[in-house]
Protein backbone atom coordinates (compact mmCIF):
# COMPACT_ATOMS: atom_id res chain seq x y z
CA UNK A 1 0.00 0.00 0.00
CA UNK A 2 1.20 3.55 -0.55
CA UNK A 3 0.29 6.89 0.68
CA UNK A 4 -0.54 9.76 -0.85
CA UNK A 5 -1.33 13.04 1.17
CA UNK A 6 -4.88 12.18 1.93
CA UNK A 7 -4.86 9.19 -0.64
CA UNK A 8 -4.47 5.92 -0.18
CA UNK A 9 -3.35 3.74 -3.42
CA UNK A 10 -4.37 -0.30 -3.11
CA UNK A 11 -4.94 -3.13 -5.00
CA UNK A 12 -7.43 -4.47 -2.89
CA UNK A 13 -8.79 -8.14 -3.23
CA UNK A 14 -12.51 -8.34 -2.59
CA UNK A 15 -14.93 -10.64 -3.92
CA UNK A 16 -18.55 -10.73 -4.23
CA UNK A 17 -18.84 -13.27 -1.77
CA UNK A 18 -17.21 -11.24 0.49
CA UNK A 19 -21.01 -8.80 0.30
CA UNK A 20 -23.95 -9.95 1.68
CA UNK A 21 -27.16 -9.22 0.08
CA UNK A 22 -27.22 -6.46 -3.19
CA UNK A 23 -27.92 -9.64 -5.50
CA UNK A 24 -29.52 -7.67 -8.52
CA UNK A 25 -27.05 -4.89 -8.23
CA UNK A 26 -24.07 -7.04 -8.64
CA UNK A 27 -25.52 -8.25 -11.93
CA UNK A 28 -26.07 -4.79 -12.91
CA UNK A 29 -22.65 -3.70 -11.36
CA UNK A 30 -20.91 -6.56 -13.15
CA UNK A 31 -22.74 -5.71 -16.78
CA UNK A 32 -22.32 -1.84 -16.65
CA UNK A 33 -19.05 -1.45 -14.88
CA UNK A 34 -16.82 -4.46 -14.48
CA UNK A 35 -17.25 -6.17 -18.19
CA UNK A 36 -16.95 -2.55 -19.36
CA UNK A 37 -13.24 -2.11 -17.98
CA UNK A 38 -12.48 -5.15 -18.30
CA UNK A 39 -13.30 -5.17 -22.04
CA UNK A 40 -12.22 -1.48 -23.22
CA UNK A 41 -12.35 -2.58 -27.05
CA UNK A 42 -15.68 -4.65 -26.90
CA UNK A 43 -17.12 -1.80 -24.82
CA UNK A 44 -16.78 1.29 -26.68
CA UNK A 45 -18.90 3.72 -28.29
CA UNK A 46 -22.67 3.35 -27.42
CA UNK A 47 -21.01 0.48 -24.79
CA UNK A 48 -18.75 2.68 -23.30
CA UNK A 49 -18.02 2.50 -19.90
CA UNK A 50 -19.29 5.02 -17.43
CA UNK A 51 -16.41 7.39 -16.21
CA UNK A 52 -18.41 8.07 -12.79
CA UNK A 53 -20.48 5.98 -10.92
CA UNK A 54 -21.93 7.52 -7.34
CA UNK A 55 -23.23 5.10 -4.36
CA UNK A 56 -25.84 6.11 -2.25
CA UNK A 57 -27.35 5.17 0.78
CA UNK A 58 -26.67 4.97 4.88
CA UNK A 59 -23.35 4.51 6.55
CA UNK A 60 -21.80 1.81 6.31
CA UNK A 61 -24.34 -0.35 4.15
CA UNK A 62 -21.14 -1.55 2.14
CA UNK A 63 -20.01 1.25 -0.15
CA UNK A 64 -16.41 1.26 0.57
CA UNK A 65 -16.15 -2.60 0.22
CA UNK A 66 -18.68 -2.49 -3.49
CA UNK A 67 -15.99 0.27 -4.31
CA UNK A 68 -13.11 -2.11 -3.57
CA UNK A 69 -14.54 -5.22 -4.93
CA UNK A 70 -14.94 -3.81 -8.04
CA UNK A 71 -11.42 -2.45 -8.38
CA UNK A 72 -10.14 -6.11 -7.42
CA UNK A 73 -12.56 -7.48 -10.03
CA UNK A 74 -11.12 -5.45 -12.61
CA UNK A 75 -7.46 -5.44 -11.05
CA UNK A 76 -7.40 -2.13 -11.15
CA UNK A 77 -5.25 0.16 -8.76
CA UNK A 78 -8.18 1.71 -6.16
CA UNK A 79 -7.12 5.35 -5.05
CA UNK A 80 -8.93 5.84 -2.23
CA UNK A 81 -9.76 9.67 -1.25
CA UNK A 82 -11.26 11.21 1.56
CA UNK A 83 -12.77 14.22 0.29
CA UNK A 84 -12.62 15.88 4.00
CA UNK A 85 -9.04 14.81 4.46
CA UNK A 86 -8.27 15.81 0.81
CA UNK A 87 -9.77 19.98 1.29
CA UNK A 88 -8.43 20.05 4.66
CA UNK A 89 -4.58 18.84 4.23
CA UNK A 90 -4.35 21.02 0.36
CA UNK A 91 -6.23 24.14 1.93
CA UNK A 92 -6.03 26.42 -0.93
CA UNK A 93 -4.39 24.11 -3.53
CA UNK A 94 -6.98 22.28 -4.16
CA UNK A 95 -7.13 22.34 -7.49
CA UNK A 96 -3.63 21.06 -7.40
CA UNK A 97 -4.77 17.84 -5.30
CA UNK A 98 -7.13 16.87 -8.05
CA UNK A 99 -4.67 17.49 -10.59
CA UNK A 100 -2.15 15.50 -9.00
CA UNK A 101 -4.86 12.51 -8.11
CA UNK A 102 -6.05 12.24 -11.41
CA UNK A 103 -2.05 12.08 -12.77
CA UNK A 104 -1.44 9.50 -10.98
CA UNK A 105 -4.81 7.59 -12.07
CA UNK A 106 -3.94 7.77 -15.36
CA UNK A 107 -0.46 6.66 -14.74
CA UNK A 108 -1.78 3.87 -12.83
CA UNK A 109 -4.24 3.24 -15.09
CA UNK A 110 -6.59 0.59 -15.06
CA UNK A 111 -7.70 2.55 -11.98
CA UNK A 112 -10.56 3.69 -9.76
CA UNK A 113 -10.70 6.68 -8.14
CA UNK A 114 -13.00 6.43 -4.94
CA UNK A 115 -13.98 9.55 -3.31
CA UNK A 116 -15.81 8.80 0.17
CA UNK A 117 -18.39 11.84 1.59
CA UNK A 118 -18.07 13.33 -2.17
CA UNK A 119 -20.65 15.65 -1.11
CA UNK A 120 -18.12 17.04 1.11
CA UNK A 121 -15.72 18.23 -1.21
CA UNK A 122 -18.29 18.36 -4.56
CA UNK A 123 -21.30 20.11 -2.58
CA UNK A 124 -23.60 22.51 -4.23
CA UNK A 125 -21.88 25.93 -5.15
CA UNK A 126 -23.09 28.76 -2.25
CA UNK A 127 -22.85 32.48 -2.37
CA UNK A 128 -20.28 32.26 0.65
CA UNK A 129 -18.08 29.80 -1.14
CA UNK A 130 -14.09 30.58 -0.92
CA UNK A 131 -12.18 31.02 -4.54
CA UNK A 132 -10.25 27.83 -3.91
CA UNK A 133 -13.05 25.31 -3.31
CA UNK A 134 -14.90 26.96 -6.10
CA UNK A 135 -11.84 26.56 -8.30
CA UNK A 136 -11.13 22.59 -6.80
CA UNK A 137 -14.57 21.75 -8.53
CA UNK A 138 -14.18 22.84 -11.52
CA UNK A 139 -10.67 21.17 -11.98
CA UNK A 140 -12.54 18.03 -10.92
CA UNK A 141 -15.45 18.80 -13.80
CA UNK A 142 -12.58 19.44 -16.47
CA UNK A 143 -10.45 16.20 -15.15
CA UNK A 144 -13.80 13.85 -15.02
CA UNK A 145 -14.82 15.48 -18.64
CA UNK A 146 -11.02 14.87 -19.88
CA UNK A 147 -11.20 11.34 -19.01
CA UNK A 148 -14.37 10.78 -20.77
CA UNK A 149 -13.02 12.82 -24.00
CA UNK A 150 -10.21 10.10 -24.19
CA UNK A 151 -10.80 7.05 -25.12
CA UNK A 152 -7.63 4.92 -24.01
CA UNK A 153 -8.13 6.16 -20.53
CA UNK A 154 -9.22 3.66 -18.21
CA UNK A 155 -9.81 6.02 -15.06
CA UNK A 156 -13.26 5.10 -13.14
CA UNK A 157 -14.08 7.63 -10.70
CA UNK A 158 -16.87 6.44 -7.75
CA UNK A 159 -18.14 8.71 -5.21
CA UNK A 160 -19.77 7.27 -2.29
CA UNK A 161 -22.24 9.86 0.24
CA UNK A 162 -24.74 9.63 2.62
CA UNK A 163 -26.19 13.01 1.31
CA UNK A 164 -26.64 12.75 -2.84
CA UNK A 165 -29.30 15.71 -2.50
CA UNK A 166 -26.11 18.25 -1.80
CA UNK A 167 -24.25 17.00 -4.73
CA UNK A 168 -23.77 19.72 -7.26
CA UNK A 169 -25.80 19.35 -9.72
CA UNK A 170 -23.19 19.51 -12.56
CA UNK A 171 -21.12 17.09 -10.52
CA UNK A 172 -24.29 14.54 -10.13
CA UNK A 173 -24.26 14.53 -14.21
CA UNK A 174 -20.97 13.46 -14.56
CA UNK A 175 -21.52 10.47 -11.94
CA UNK A 176 -23.63 8.61 -15.32
CA UNK A 177 -24.69 5.38 -13.16
CA UNK A 178 -26.08 5.63 -10.21
CA UNK A 179 -26.91 2.96 -7.17
CA UNK A 180 -28.97 3.47 -4.15
CA UNK A 181 -26.86 1.38 -1.46
CA UNK A 182 -29.73 0.78 1.28
CA UNK A 183 -29.81 -1.10 4.46
CA UNK A 184 -30.17 -4.97 4.34
CA UNK A 185 -33.41 -6.03 4.70
CA UNK A 186 -34.22 -9.40 6.41
CA UNK A 187 -32.58 -11.85 3.46
CA UNK A 188 -29.69 -9.01 3.25
CA UNK A 189 -29.11 -9.44 7.09
CA UNK A 190 -28.72 -12.94 6.74
CA UNK A 191 -26.75 -13.26 3.70
CA UNK A 192 -24.26 -10.22 5.36
CA UNK A 193 -23.98 -12.40 8.53
CA UNK A 194 -23.16 -15.77 6.52
CA UNK A 195 -20.29 -13.33 4.31
CA UNK A 196 -18.74 -11.93 7.51
CA UNK A 197 -18.90 -15.18 9.71
CA UNK A 198 -17.39 -17.30 6.82
CA UNK A 199 -13.78 -17.78 7.94
CA UNK A 200 -15.19 -18.32 11.30
CA UNK A 201 -15.65 -21.34 13.52
CA UNK A 202 -19.17 -21.29 14.06
CA UNK A 203 -22.01 -23.91 15.60
CA UNK A 204 -24.90 -22.44 13.95
CA UNK A 205 -27.56 -24.03 12.31
CA UNK A 206 -29.65 -22.31 9.12
CA UNK A 207 -32.28 -21.22 11.54
CA UNK A 208 -29.94 -19.67 14.01
CA UNK A 209 -28.75 -17.86 11.10
CA UNK A 210 -32.62 -16.39 10.62
CA UNK A 211 -33.01 -15.99 14.48
CA UNK A 212 -30.22 -13.18 14.59
CA UNK A 213 -30.87 -11.93 10.74
CA UNK A 214 -34.61 -11.41 12.54
CA UNK A 215 -33.47 -9.69 16.16
CA UNK A 216 -31.20 -6.86 13.82
CA UNK A 217 -33.66 -5.09 12.18
CA UNK A 218 -32.77 -1.56 11.88
CA UNK A 219 -28.70 -2.83 11.62
CA UNK A 220 -25.84 -1.50 8.73
CA UNK A 221 -23.43 -4.31 7.47
CA UNK A 222 -21.28 -2.19 9.52
CA UNK A 223 -23.22 -3.08 13.29
CA UNK A 224 -23.62 -6.84 11.81
CA UNK A 225 -20.14 -6.72 11.36
CA UNK A 226 -19.83 -5.42 15.14
CA UNK A 227 -21.94 -7.48 16.33
CA UNK A 228 -20.05 -10.59 14.84
CA UNK A 229 -16.86 -9.23 16.22
CA UNK A 230 -17.82 -8.67 19.44
CA UNK A 231 -19.88 -12.24 19.59
CA UNK A 232 -16.39 -13.84 18.66
CA UNK A 233 -14.84 -12.67 21.78
CA UNK A 234 -17.01 -14.25 24.23
CA UNK A 235 -15.29 -17.75 23.57
CA UNK A 236 -11.85 -16.16 23.91
CA UNK A 237 -13.07 -14.86 27.02
CA UNK A 238 -13.85 -17.93 28.67
CA UNK A 239 -10.05 -19.11 28.51
CA UNK A 240 -9.07 -15.67 30.24
CA UNK A 241 -5.58 -15.74 32.33
CA UNK A 242 -5.17 -18.80 30.26
CA UNK A 243 -4.66 -17.31 26.99
CA UNK A 244 -0.78 -17.65 27.17
CA UNK A 245 -1.21 -21.41 26.83
CA UNK A 246 -4.47 -22.31 25.39
CA UNK A 247 -4.44 -24.41 22.42
CA UNK A 248 -6.39 -22.69 19.11
CA UNK A 249 -8.37 -25.65 18.66
CA UNK A 250 -9.60 -25.87 22.32
CA UNK A 251 -11.71 -22.49 21.77
CA UNK A 252 -14.70 -23.47 21.00
CA UNK A 253 -17.07 -22.06 18.12
CA UNK A 254 -19.44 -19.03 18.29
CA UNK A 255 -22.93 -19.72 19.14
CA UNK A 256 -26.05 -18.19 18.46
CA UNK A 257 -26.64 -16.99 21.90
CA UNK A 258 -23.07 -15.03 21.67
CA UNK A 259 -24.50 -13.27 18.93
CA UNK A 260 -27.76 -12.74 20.20
CA UNK A 261 -25.78 -11.34 23.15
CA UNK A 262 -23.50 -9.25 21.79
CA UNK A 263 -26.45 -7.73 19.00
P1 LIG B 1 -19.64 4.92 5.15
O1 LIG B 1 -20.76 5.57 4.40
O2 LIG B 1 -19.74 5.06 6.63
O3 LIG B 1 -18.27 5.19 4.59
P2 LIG B 1 -19.84 2.44 3.73
O4 LIG B 1 -21.19 2.34 3.16
O5 LIG B 1 -18.70 2.80 2.83
O6 LIG B 1 -19.87 3.34 5.00
P3 LIG B 1 -18.23 0.19 4.37
O7 LIG B 1 -17.11 1.01 4.87
O8 LIG B 1 -18.08 -0.48 3.07
O9 LIG B 1 -19.56 1.04 4.39
O10 LIG B 1 -18.65 -0.90 5.44
C1 LIG B 1 -18.00 -0.98 6.69
C2 LIG B 1 -17.77 -2.44 7.02
O11 LIG B 1 -19.02 -3.07 7.27
C3 LIG B 1 -17.14 -3.23 5.89
O12 LIG B 1 -15.74 -3.22 5.97
C4 LIG B 1 -17.68 -4.62 6.12
O13 LIG B 1 -16.92 -5.29 7.07
C5 LIG B 1 -19.05 -4.37 6.73
N1 LIG B 1 -20.12 -4.44 5.73
C6 LIG B 1 -20.92 -3.44 5.34
N2 LIG B 1 -21.82 -3.85 4.42
C7 LIG B 1 -21.57 -5.16 4.22
C8 LIG B 1 -22.14 -6.16 3.37
N3 LIG B 1 -23.16 -5.90 2.55
N4 LIG B 1 -21.63 -7.42 3.44
C9 LIG B 1 -20.60 -7.69 4.26
N5 LIG B 1 -20.02 -6.80 5.07
C10 LIG B 1 -20.49 -5.55 5.06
Amino acid sequence: DQIYDGCLMTKPEVTWDDIGGLEPMKISMKEMIIDPLKRPDIFRGLRAAPKGVLLYGPPGTGKTMIARCIASQCDSSFLNVSASKLTSKWVGDGEKAVQALFAVARAMQPSIIFIDEVDSMLSKRTEKENESSKKMKSEFLVQMDGAASQEADNVLVIGATNRPDDLDEAVRRRFQKRFMIPLPDNQGRLQILKAVLAHEKIALEEADFCTVANSLEGYSGADIRKVCAEASMTPVREWSGFLDTVELSEIRAIELHDLMEAA
